[in-house]
Protein backbone atom coordinates (compact mmCIF):
# COMPACT_ATOMS: atom_id res chain seq x y z
CA UNK A 1 0.00 0.00 0.00
CA UNK A 2 1.37 3.57 -0.99
CA UNK A 3 1.39 5.59 2.09
CA UNK A 4 0.44 8.83 -0.41
CA UNK A 5 -2.79 7.36 -1.23
CA UNK A 6 -4.56 9.20 0.76
CA UNK A 7 -3.10 12.58 -0.84
CA UNK A 8 -4.10 11.08 -4.06
CA UNK A 9 -7.39 10.39 -2.75
CA UNK A 10 -7.99 13.99 -1.45
CA UNK A 11 -9.87 16.13 -4.14
CA UNK A 12 -12.20 17.88 -1.65
CA UNK A 13 -10.12 21.54 -1.56
CA UNK A 14 -9.55 21.13 -5.34
CA UNK A 15 -13.46 20.87 -5.97
CA UNK A 16 -14.09 23.57 -3.77
CA UNK A 17 -11.46 25.46 -6.11
CA UNK A 18 -13.14 24.81 -9.25
CA UNK A 19 -16.13 25.91 -8.42
CA UNK A 20 -14.92 29.30 -6.80
CA UNK A 21 -16.27 28.46 -2.89
CA UNK A 22 -12.61 28.24 -1.75
CA UNK A 23 -11.84 30.46 1.53
CA UNK A 24 -8.76 29.89 2.30
CA UNK A 25 -4.99 30.60 1.70
CA UNK A 26 -6.13 33.59 -0.17
CA UNK A 27 -2.91 35.82 -0.92
CA UNK A 28 -2.81 38.93 -0.07
CA UNK A 29 -0.78 41.74 -2.03
CA UNK A 30 -1.11 45.00 0.16
CA UNK A 31 -2.55 46.01 4.08
CA UNK A 32 -2.71 49.05 6.01
CA UNK A 33 -4.22 46.92 8.91
CA UNK A 34 -8.06 47.89 8.73
CA UNK A 35 -7.93 47.15 4.79
CA UNK A 36 -6.29 44.40 2.67
CA UNK A 37 -5.95 43.94 -1.21
CA UNK A 38 -6.69 40.45 -2.64
CA UNK A 39 -6.64 39.29 -5.98
CA UNK A 40 -6.11 43.49 -6.87
CA UNK A 41 -9.47 43.80 -4.86
CA UNK A 42 -9.33 46.18 -1.90
CA UNK A 43 -11.46 44.53 1.25
CA UNK A 44 -12.55 46.16 4.58
CA UNK A 45 -10.45 43.63 7.35
CA UNK A 46 -12.78 42.25 9.56
CA UNK A 47 -11.15 38.29 9.59
CA UNK A 48 -7.76 39.50 11.47
CA UNK A 49 -6.69 39.15 14.91
CA UNK A 50 -4.62 42.53 14.31
CA UNK A 51 -6.98 43.86 17.47
CA UNK A 52 -4.85 46.54 18.47
CA UNK A 53 -4.42 47.48 14.78
CA UNK A 54 -0.29 47.78 15.90
CA UNK A 55 1.32 45.82 12.63
CA UNK A 56 1.08 49.07 11.05
CA UNK A 57 1.53 51.49 14.16
CA UNK A 58 4.97 53.88 13.00
CA UNK A 59 6.56 53.30 16.22
CA UNK A 60 5.87 49.47 16.12
CA UNK A 61 7.35 49.22 12.53
CA UNK A 62 10.49 51.79 13.68
CA UNK A 63 11.54 49.33 16.37
CA UNK A 64 11.36 46.35 13.82
CA UNK A 65 13.55 47.91 11.44
CA UNK A 66 15.87 49.53 13.93
CA UNK A 67 16.43 45.86 15.67
CA UNK A 68 16.90 44.25 12.15
CA UNK A 69 19.57 46.99 11.54
CA UNK A 70 21.45 46.19 14.85
CA UNK A 71 21.25 42.65 15.11
CA UNK A 72 20.68 41.77 11.71
CA UNK A 73 17.85 38.96 10.41
CA UNK A 74 18.11 35.65 12.56
CA UNK A 75 19.12 34.34 15.90
CA UNK A 76 20.06 31.27 14.41
CA UNK A 77 19.09 29.27 17.21
CA UNK A 78 17.46 28.23 20.17
CA UNK A 79 17.36 30.19 23.28
CA UNK A 80 18.83 27.26 24.88
CA UNK A 81 22.30 27.78 23.30
CA UNK A 82 23.48 30.77 20.90
CA UNK A 83 19.69 32.72 20.73
CA UNK A 84 19.16 34.48 23.55
CA UNK A 85 19.05 38.29 22.66
CA UNK A 86 19.07 40.73 25.72
CA UNK A 87 16.06 41.74 23.72
CA UNK A 88 14.22 38.64 24.96
CA UNK A 89 14.94 38.79 28.55
CA UNK A 90 13.97 42.59 28.29
CA UNK A 91 10.45 41.74 26.88
CA UNK A 92 10.37 38.22 29.57
CA UNK A 93 10.79 41.15 32.12
CA UNK A 94 8.17 43.22 30.73
CA UNK A 95 5.53 40.73 29.72
CA UNK A 96 5.97 39.12 33.33
CA UNK A 97 5.29 42.86 35.04
CA UNK A 98 2.32 43.40 32.79
CA UNK A 99 0.42 40.64 33.53
CA UNK A 100 1.30 40.18 37.34
CA UNK A 101 3.25 37.66 37.28
CA UNK A 102 6.73 37.22 38.32
CA UNK A 103 8.42 35.40 35.20
CA UNK A 104 7.66 35.06 31.58
CA UNK A 105 9.36 32.45 29.36
CA UNK A 106 9.19 33.54 25.15
CA UNK A 107 9.20 30.91 22.91
CA UNK A 108 8.96 31.26 19.06
CA UNK A 109 5.10 30.73 18.61
CA UNK A 110 2.17 30.38 20.80
CA UNK A 111 1.65 26.89 19.43
CA UNK A 112 5.41 25.79 20.55
CA UNK A 113 4.54 27.55 23.77
CA UNK A 114 1.78 25.12 24.22
CA UNK A 115 3.08 22.13 23.41
CA UNK A 116 6.66 23.06 24.90
CA UNK A 117 4.81 23.85 28.33
CA UNK A 118 2.09 20.79 28.50
CA UNK A 119 4.56 18.53 27.61
CA UNK A 120 7.53 19.71 30.08
CA UNK A 121 4.62 20.04 33.37
CA UNK A 122 1.94 17.21 32.67
CA UNK A 123 4.20 13.90 33.66
CA UNK A 124 2.93 10.19 33.93
CA UNK A 125 0.49 9.76 35.95
CA UNK A 126 -0.59 13.74 36.31
CA UNK A 127 -4.40 14.37 34.58
CA UNK A 128 -4.96 17.46 32.06
CA UNK A 129 -8.54 18.90 32.39
CA UNK A 130 -9.42 20.43 29.22
CA UNK A 131 -12.39 22.75 27.98
CA UNK A 132 -13.65 20.75 24.89
CA UNK A 133 -13.53 24.14 22.69
CA UNK A 134 -9.47 24.13 23.80
CA UNK A 135 -8.01 25.39 20.85
CA UNK A 136 -6.01 22.97 18.84
CA UNK A 137 -2.26 23.58 20.09
CA UNK A 138 -3.67 22.92 23.51
CA UNK A 139 -5.06 19.49 22.40
CA UNK A 140 -1.63 18.82 20.62
CA UNK A 141 0.32 20.04 23.83
CA UNK A 142 -1.94 17.74 25.61
CA UNK A 143 -1.43 14.97 22.90
CA UNK A 144 2.41 15.44 23.60
CA UNK A 145 2.34 14.98 27.12
CA UNK A 146 2.65 11.48 28.90
CA UNK A 147 -0.06 12.70 31.29
CA UNK A 148 -3.56 11.67 30.55
CA UNK A 149 -6.52 14.03 29.29
CA UNK A 150 -10.04 14.26 30.43
CA UNK A 151 -12.81 16.41 28.84
CA UNK A 152 -15.20 19.50 30.26
CA UNK A 153 -18.41 20.70 28.47
CA UNK A 154 -17.26 24.09 26.81
CA UNK A 155 -17.80 26.09 30.03
CA UNK A 156 -20.19 23.81 31.98
CA UNK A 157 -18.98 24.12 35.56
CA UNK A 158 -20.48 21.49 36.78
CA UNK A 159 -19.39 19.32 34.09
CA UNK A 160 -15.78 20.46 35.30
CA UNK A 161 -16.57 19.72 38.85
CA UNK A 162 -17.75 16.18 37.81
CA UNK A 163 -14.41 15.62 35.69
CA UNK A 164 -12.14 16.86 38.92
CA UNK A 165 -13.94 14.86 41.46
CA UNK A 166 -13.29 11.72 39.71
CA UNK A 167 -9.64 12.44 39.35
CA UNK A 168 -8.14 10.24 42.16
CA UNK A 169 -6.71 12.86 45.07
CA UNK A 170 -2.74 12.47 44.57
CA UNK A 171 -2.57 12.65 40.77
CA UNK A 172 -1.09 16.28 39.73
CA UNK A 173 -4.22 18.05 38.06
CA UNK A 174 -3.73 20.82 35.23
CA UNK A 175 -7.22 22.83 34.21
CA UNK A 176 -6.21 24.18 30.79
CA UNK A 177 -8.41 26.95 29.09
CA UNK A 178 -8.90 29.56 27.11
CA UNK A 179 -9.44 32.97 28.23
CA UNK A 180 -11.22 34.03 25.04
CA UNK A 181 -12.59 31.69 22.89
CA UNK A 182 -11.32 32.36 19.18
CA UNK A 183 -14.54 31.13 17.42
CA UNK A 184 -17.42 31.98 19.93
CA UNK A 185 -16.01 35.26 21.32
CA UNK A 186 -17.10 33.98 24.97
CA UNK A 187 -15.07 34.38 27.82
CA UNK A 188 -14.09 31.34 30.28
CA UNK A 189 -15.59 31.95 33.59
CA UNK A 190 -12.56 32.70 35.39
CA UNK A 191 -14.04 33.21 38.50
CA UNK A 192 -15.80 29.84 39.01
CA UNK A 193 -12.71 27.96 37.39
CA UNK A 194 -9.93 29.54 39.93
CA UNK A 195 -12.69 28.28 43.09
CA UNK A 196 -13.30 24.98 41.62
CA UNK A 197 -9.36 24.44 41.04
CA UNK A 198 -8.79 25.47 44.23
CA UNK A 199 -11.20 23.08 46.23
CA UNK A 200 -10.19 19.99 43.86
CA UNK A 201 -6.17 20.39 44.43
CA UNK A 202 -5.60 21.44 40.90
CA UNK A 203 -3.35 24.17 38.87
CA UNK A 204 -4.78 26.73 36.18
CA UNK A 205 -3.54 27.59 32.66
CA UNK A 206 -5.30 30.12 30.85
CA UNK A 207 -4.12 30.56 26.96
CA UNK A 208 -5.22 34.30 26.78
CA UNK A 209 -3.53 34.50 23.05
CA UNK A 210 -7.32 36.57 21.94
CA UNK A 211 -7.31 37.66 25.49
CA UNK A 212 -4.28 39.59 25.91
CA UNK A 213 -4.38 43.05 24.40
CA UNK A 214 -8.51 42.77 24.33
CA UNK A 215 -10.26 42.31 27.48
CA UNK A 216 -9.01 43.95 31.02
CA UNK A 217 -8.08 46.97 29.40
CA UNK A 218 -5.30 45.25 27.71
CA UNK A 219 -4.08 43.16 30.02
CA UNK A 220 -5.91 40.14 29.42
CA UNK A 221 -8.78 37.63 30.75
CA UNK A 222 -7.14 36.91 34.16
CA UNK A 223 -7.23 40.72 35.00
CA UNK A 224 -10.63 41.11 33.52
CA UNK A 225 -12.16 39.10 36.42
CA UNK A 226 -9.61 40.18 39.13
CA UNK A 227 -8.15 36.53 39.49
CA UNK A 228 -4.71 37.37 38.39
CA UNK A 229 -2.89 35.48 41.30
CA UNK A 230 -5.36 32.51 40.84
CA UNK A 231 -4.44 31.66 38.03
CA UNK A 232 -1.12 29.74 37.95
CA UNK A 233 0.31 30.22 34.20
CA UNK A 234 -1.11 32.73 31.92
CA UNK A 235 0.04 32.22 27.94
CA UNK A 236 -0.05 34.27 25.54
CA UNK A 237 0.83 34.67 21.63
CA UNK A 238 2.94 37.33 19.99
CA UNK A 239 0.57 36.75 16.63
CA UNK A 240 -2.66 38.90 17.52
CA UNK A 241 -2.60 42.14 19.93
CA UNK A 242 1.68 41.99 20.35
CA UNK A 243 1.94 42.42 16.56
CA UNK A 244 4.34 40.20 15.75
CA UNK A 245 5.56 36.52 16.22
CA UNK A 246 6.25 34.50 19.40
CA UNK A 247 4.39 33.30 22.27
CA UNK A 248 5.02 33.33 26.40
CA UNK A 249 4.43 31.77 29.41
CA UNK A 250 4.14 33.37 32.85
CA UNK A 251 3.71 32.42 36.59
CA UNK A 252 5.68 32.20 39.35
CA UNK A 253 9.61 32.42 39.32
CA UNK A 254 10.30 28.23 40.14
CA UNK A 255 7.82 26.75 37.55
CA UNK A 256 9.19 28.89 34.35
CA UNK A 257 12.43 28.21 35.74
CA UNK A 258 11.49 24.15 35.31
CA UNK A 259 9.69 24.63 32.09
CA UNK A 260 13.02 26.93 30.90
CA UNK A 261 15.30 23.58 31.22
CA UNK A 262 12.70 21.02 30.04
CA UNK A 263 10.35 22.48 26.97
CA UNK A 264 11.68 20.61 24.16
CA UNK A 265 9.73 23.09 21.91
CA UNK A 266 12.07 25.73 23.54
CA UNK A 267 15.22 24.29 23.47
CA UNK A 268 14.90 22.39 20.02
CA UNK A 269 13.94 25.05 18.03
CA UNK A 270 15.33 28.77 17.46
CA UNK A 271 14.55 31.70 19.27
CA UNK A 272 12.09 35.13 17.26
CA UNK A 273 14.29 37.43 15.40
CA UNK A 274 15.49 40.50 17.14
CA UNK A 275 12.71 42.03 15.05
CA UNK A 276 10.17 40.12 15.90
CA UNK A 277 11.10 40.80 20.32
CA UNK A 278 11.24 44.48 19.40
CA UNK A 279 7.79 44.34 17.64
CA UNK A 280 6.27 42.56 20.41
CA UNK A 281 8.54 45.21 23.28
CA UNK A 282 6.90 48.25 21.29
CA UNK A 283 3.56 46.42 21.14
CA UNK A 284 3.64 45.96 24.38
CA UNK A 285 4.58 49.50 25.80
CA UNK A 286 1.74 50.97 23.96
CA UNK A 287 -0.56 48.47 25.67
CA UNK A 288 0.42 49.79 28.92
CA UNK A 289 0.54 53.29 28.03
CA UNK A 290 -2.29 53.60 25.60
CA UNK A 291 -5.15 51.76 27.39
CA UNK A 292 -7.71 53.73 25.39
CA UNK A 293 -6.77 51.88 22.37
CA UNK A 294 -8.55 48.61 24.13
CA UNK A 295 -11.34 50.75 25.43
CA UNK A 296 -11.98 51.66 21.68
CA UNK A 297 -11.67 48.25 20.75
CA UNK A 298 -14.75 47.57 23.21
CA UNK A 299 -16.87 50.35 21.93
CA UNK A 300 -16.66 49.31 18.45
CA UNK A 301 -17.11 45.27 19.27
CA UNK A 302 -19.81 46.42 21.68
CA UNK A 303 -21.69 49.20 18.86
CA UNK A 304 -21.31 45.72 16.56
CA UNK A 305 -23.06 43.15 18.51
CA UNK A 306 -25.46 45.89 18.94
CA UNK A 307 -26.44 46.09 15.58
CA UNK A 308 -26.14 43.21 14.49
CA UNK A 309 -28.49 41.36 17.31
CA UNK A 310 -30.95 44.40 16.31
CA UNK A 311 -30.75 43.37 12.32
CA UNK A 312 -31.85 39.86 13.61
CA UNK A 313 -28.36 38.12 13.45
CA UNK A 314 -27.66 35.00 15.57
CA UNK A 315 -24.02 35.77 17.19
CA UNK A 316 -24.21 33.09 19.92
CA UNK A 317 -22.68 34.54 23.30
CA UNK A 318 -20.28 36.74 22.41
CA UNK A 319 -18.90 39.79 24.62
CA UNK A 320 -16.02 40.43 23.07
CA UNK A 321 -14.80 41.74 19.49
CA UNK A 322 -15.08 38.32 17.70
CA UNK A 323 -18.36 38.07 16.66
CA UNK A 324 -19.64 34.96 15.33
CA UNK A 325 -22.44 35.18 12.59
CA UNK A 326 -24.17 32.02 12.95
CA UNK A 327 -25.47 30.70 9.49
CA UNK A 328 -26.23 27.06 10.59
CA UNK A 329 -25.22 25.31 7.12
CA UNK A 330 -21.46 24.81 5.28
CA UNK A 331 -22.87 25.84 1.62
CA UNK A 332 -25.29 28.75 2.87
CA UNK A 333 -21.99 29.79 4.98
CA UNK A 334 -19.43 29.79 1.93
CA UNK A 335 -21.88 31.58 0.15
CA UNK A 336 -22.77 34.69 2.42
CA UNK A 337 -18.18 34.50 2.72
CA UNK A 338 -18.11 34.96 -1.16
CA UNK A 339 -20.78 37.49 -1.03
CA UNK A 340 -19.59 39.28 1.31
CA UNK A 341 -16.10 39.03 -0.23
CA UNK A 342 -17.00 40.36 -3.70
CA UNK A 343 -18.82 43.31 -1.56
CA UNK A 344 -15.50 44.47 0.03
CA UNK A 345 -15.92 42.78 3.39
CA UNK A 346 -13.08 40.04 4.62
CA UNK A 347 -14.41 37.31 7.46
CA UNK A 348 -13.37 33.98 7.99
CA UNK A 349 -15.99 31.02 7.15
CA UNK A 350 -16.03 28.22 10.14
CA UNK A 351 -17.32 25.15 8.53
CA UNK A 352 -18.37 21.74 9.91
CA UNK A 353 -16.87 19.76 11.68
CA UNK A 354 -14.71 22.73 12.81
CA UNK A 355 -17.77 23.42 14.77
CA UNK A 356 -20.93 21.09 15.07
CA UNK A 357 -23.26 20.70 12.67
CA UNK A 358 -25.83 23.60 12.71
CA UNK A 359 -23.35 25.93 13.98
CA UNK A 360 -21.35 26.56 10.72
CA UNK A 361 -20.53 30.54 11.24
CA UNK A 362 -18.69 33.73 10.11
CA UNK A 363 -15.98 34.29 12.01
CA UNK A 364 -16.31 38.58 12.37
CA UNK A 365 -13.36 40.48 14.28
CA UNK A 366 -12.57 44.23 14.96
CA UNK A 367 -9.68 46.42 15.19
CA UNK A 368 -9.12 49.17 17.44
CA UNK A 369 -8.42 51.05 14.35
CA UNK A 370 -11.36 50.25 12.46
CA UNK A 371 -12.89 54.15 11.72
CA UNK A 372 -16.50 54.72 11.90
CA UNK A 373 -16.74 54.68 8.48
CA UNK A 374 -15.39 51.77 7.67
CA UNK A 375 -17.69 50.02 11.07
CA UNK A 376 -21.07 51.80 8.96
CA UNK A 377 -20.01 50.36 6.00
CA UNK A 378 -19.27 46.74 7.22
CA UNK A 379 -23.02 46.96 8.90
CA UNK A 380 -24.42 47.79 5.72
CA UNK A 381 -23.08 45.30 3.64
CA UNK A 382 -23.73 42.55 6.25
CA UNK A 383 -27.53 43.93 6.51
CA UNK A 384 -27.45 43.40 2.42
CA UNK A 385 -26.16 40.03 2.20
CA UNK A 386 -27.94 38.93 5.23
CA UNK A 387 -31.47 39.52 3.50
CA UNK A 388 -30.25 38.33 0.34
CA UNK A 389 -29.05 35.28 1.71
CA UNK A 390 -32.27 34.31 3.75
CA UNK A 391 -29.66 34.58 6.76
CA UNK A 392 -31.96 37.56 8.52
CA UNK A 393 -35.12 38.46 7.69
N1 LIG B 1 -3.83 29.65 21.25
C1 LIG B 1 -4.92 30.18 20.66
C2 LIG B 1 -6.18 30.29 21.45
C3 LIG B 1 -4.84 30.63 19.34
O1 LIG B 1 -5.92 31.15 18.74
C4 LIG B 1 -3.61 30.51 18.64
C5 LIG B 1 -3.44 31.00 17.21
N2 LIG B 1 -4.50 30.98 16.39
C6 LIG B 1 -2.53 29.94 19.29
C7 LIG B 1 -2.66 29.53 20.58
C8 LIG B 1 -1.23 29.74 18.58
O2 LIG B 1 -0.54 30.96 18.46
P1 LIG B 1 0.53 31.20 17.32
O3 LIG B 1 -0.19 31.77 16.14
O4 LIG B 1 1.46 32.19 17.94
O5 LIG B 1 1.18 29.90 17.04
Amino acid sequence: MDIFEKAFGYTEAREAIKQGYYPYFIPMSESEGTEAVFHGHRLIMCGSNNYLGLTTDPSVRRAAIEAVERFGTSCTGSRFLNGTLELHEQLEHELADFVGKEAALVFSTGMQTNLGVLSAIVGRGDVIVMDRDDHASLVDGARLAWGETKRFKHNDMADLERVLSGIAKDKGKLVVVDGLYSMGGDLAPLPEITALCKKHGARLMVDDAHGMGVMGRGRGTAAHFGVTKDVDLIMSTFSKSFASLGGFIAGDDQVIHYIKHHARALIFSASIPAANAAAALAALKIMRDEPQRAERLSAIAERMRGELRGMGFNIGASVSPIIPIIVGDNMKTLLAWRTLFDAGVFVNPILSPAVPQGMELLRTSYMASHTDGQIDRVLTIFGEVGKKLGVIS
